[in-house]
This record gives structure tokens, C-alpha cells and sequence, in this order.
């Protein structure tokens, strides 16, 4: 699985494990961590198995139950540097429902995710830099449902899946484009932070069950930054990509049918498809396979040049 495919590679590309704390029921069920610590200092993590069975799983970073948004963002903080820099970065949160993608991207009020922290960050150092260079910064949020894109930040009030569906479309050699995607203009963390909420509000809106659909859907944050140098002109254009991935979780075929059985299905398939462009770009692979699903086509322009690639896995 995905985690074979990745636990070899290293350079641009990093893997960090975050294991959630036990939840009261769980706590009051009598249940305990299947998941040692001890070693959890050199990114070793290790999973207690039946009886005399145990895995040991290699990351670059491990974060234990007690480890906050805070321990999490320092890892992830030196990747809004490299956005104004002019690299490609996307960071996804990988794990099955109920793991803590969410509470680790987008956090709550009280306890802010990376999407909120690294975001002002980035607006820290933009202003840090202001004498020496200049940016314009957009942001778009979208989501990707039973292989179709929805513009999160046009649907409003709609349900997302009844608007509007998006294409990636190639507009020149090593260029793609999502024509008719909003693309909002923004000059500092609070209207940055104002734009992406309403993005995650109408998710939430535009769904009968928020959670199973959540669950089911990816969601995507972009940051695109435009820089100049002012003392010698160059210029850099980059992305950021805060990526919540759908539940990793096997949706055996005996209890779907219908409508779940291909969402299911499509889940799988772009998981998987996710799975192998990573695999083939750690190979340096000539041939990468990003048109295999609409989440890796949509990425393919910042998976393919100057680009740093961070997983965060939720167990
Ligand atoms: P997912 O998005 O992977 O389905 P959630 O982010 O919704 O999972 O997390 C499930 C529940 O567990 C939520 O109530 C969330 O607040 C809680 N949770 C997850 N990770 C943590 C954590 N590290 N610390 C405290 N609570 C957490
Ligand atoms: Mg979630």
C-alpha cells in the first residue's frame, strides 16, 4: 500500500506519523494504545501485533498522543518558507475516518491545524521579506467527489455536488489550468483565513451527513504565490497544497452497493493512483502516472518540478 510505496524514499519527500490520543469512550472502554512510543524518538514507531508479532515502521518523524498542533506545525513550519522560495508543496493528511486529518489540518478555534499555522506563517515571512521582494497570493478551495472537481469557494449555499463540475485542462506544454476555478486575491492571513473557511463552511452546507461526506470526499486548499525580487527582477511562482485526503479505510464490497460501492471504488482508485505517482516520482521513473485520477492530474505541474512533498499520517 501507500505506506510501502513511500517508507524507501527519501530527499523531497517526507513522512511524518501522528498517532491521536484515545478518546473518552475508548479510554473508559478500557482500551490501549496498540502503538509503543518508546522508540518513537528516532521516527520508529512500533505496532504490537498478536502475541509475539510486531511491525516496526520507519518515519522521518513520529508525533505520540501527547504532541499538540503546535509540536506538528514546527515540523511543517520551514515549507511556507519554501512556497516563497518558489517550490511546489503539498501536504496531505493520509488515515482512515476518525484518525485526526481533519483536527490536524484544519484544527479547531482552540487548537489551529497546520492549514491556519503554516498560512501565517506564510504571511509572516512575506512581510519579514517586504524591503526585498514583492507577492500576490491567491487562494482556491476545492474538492474532489466521486472523481469530479466542485469549486468549494462558488457553491455558496448549493449543495457541491449538484454544481458545476471542473476540468483540469492542459493550456501549454507543462502548464495545466482549472478553467473557471476562483482564484481569490488575498493580502494578508485574515482574509486568506476568511476565504478558506467559507470553502469548508460550504462542504459542510452543501452535504446531508457533513461527516460521511467528508469522509468520502478530498478537500483542497491552494495557495498560489507569485513573487518578484526586487533587486534583481526574477520571479518565482509556486503553489501550496493543504490536501485532506477521503478515509483510507476498505469499504469491504459485500456492504456497499450502489451509490457508496462507487464512491468507494473511487476513493480506491485515487488513493491508489495517488500511491503510484508517488512511487514513480521517488523511482525517478520517465513515465509518471498523474492522469490516472482528477486529484494527481490536478497536481501533476507542482509534482513535476521544484516540489517537496510532505505526508502526514494519521493512525
Ligand atoms: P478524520 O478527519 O480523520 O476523520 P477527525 O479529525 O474528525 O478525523 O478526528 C476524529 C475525532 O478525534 C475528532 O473529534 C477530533 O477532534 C479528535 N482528534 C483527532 N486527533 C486528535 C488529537 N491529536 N488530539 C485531540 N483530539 C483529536
Ligand atoms: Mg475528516
Amino acid at each position: 500500500d501507500l505506506y510501502n510505496k513511500l517508507i524507501e524514499l527519501k530527499g523531497n519527500i517526507r513522512v511524518f506519523c501522528r498517532c491521536r490520543p484515545l478518546n473518552t469512550e475508548e479510554t473508559a472502554e478500557g482500551a490501549s494504545m496498540a502503538i509503543d512510543f518508546d522508540s518513537a524518538k528516532d521516527g520508529e514507531l512500533i505496532v504490537r501485533g498478536h502475541v509475539s508479532s510486531k511491525k516496526v515502521f520507519k518515519f522521518d518523524s513520529v508525533f505520540n498522543p501527547e504532541e499538540d498542533q503546535e509540536k506538528v506545525f514546527e515540523k511543517t513550519a520551514p515549507f511556507a518558507t519554501s512556497v516563497l522560495d518558489g517550490f511546489n508543496v503539498c501536504i496531505f493528511a493520509y488515515g482512515q475516518t476518525g484518525t485526526g486529518k481533519t483536527f490536524t489540518m484544519e484544527g479547531t478555534e482552540g487548537a489551529r491545524g497546520v492549514n491556519y499555522r503554516i498560512l501565517d506563517e506564510l504571511f509572516r515571512v512575506v512581510k519579514d521579506r517586504h524591503d526585498l521582494f514583492q507577492y500576490e497570493i491567491t487562494v482556491s478551495a476545492l474538492e474532489v467527489y466521486n472523481e469530479q472537481i466542485h469549486d468549494l469557494l462558488l457553491t455558496g449555499s448549493q449543495p457541491s455536488t449538484t454544481t458545476k463540475r471542473l476540468e483540469v485542462r492542459q493550456v501549454a506544454e507543462g502548464v495545466h489550468h482549472v478553467p473557471g476555478l476562483v482564484e481569490a486575491r488575498v493580502s494578508n492571513m485574515d482574509e486568506a483565513w476568511d476565504v478558506l473557511q467559507t470553502g469548508s463552511k460550504a462542504r459542510v452546507v452543501g452535504s446531508t451527513n457533513a461527516n460521511e461526506h467528508s469522509s468520502r470526499s478530498h478537500c483542497i486548499h491552494c495557495v498560489m504565490v507569485k513573487g518578484e525580487n526586487l533587486m534583481n527582477g526574477e520571479r518565482t511562482n509556486s503553489k501550496l497544497w493543504l490536501i485532506d485526503l477521503a478515509g483510507s479505510e476498505r469499504v469491504a464490497k459485500t456492504d456497499a452497493q450502489g451509490e457508496r460501492l462507487k464512491e468507494a471504488q473511487n476513493i480506491n482508485k485515487s488513493l491508489s493512483a495517488l500511491g503510484d505517482v508517488i512511487s514513480a516520482l521517488a523511482t525517478k521513473s520517465q513515465h509518471i502516472p498523474f492522469r490516472n485520477s482528477k486529484l494527481t492530474h490536478l497536481l501533476q505541474d507542482s509534482l513535476s518540478t521544484q516540489f517537496c512533498f510532505l505526508l502526514l499520517m494519521l493512525v
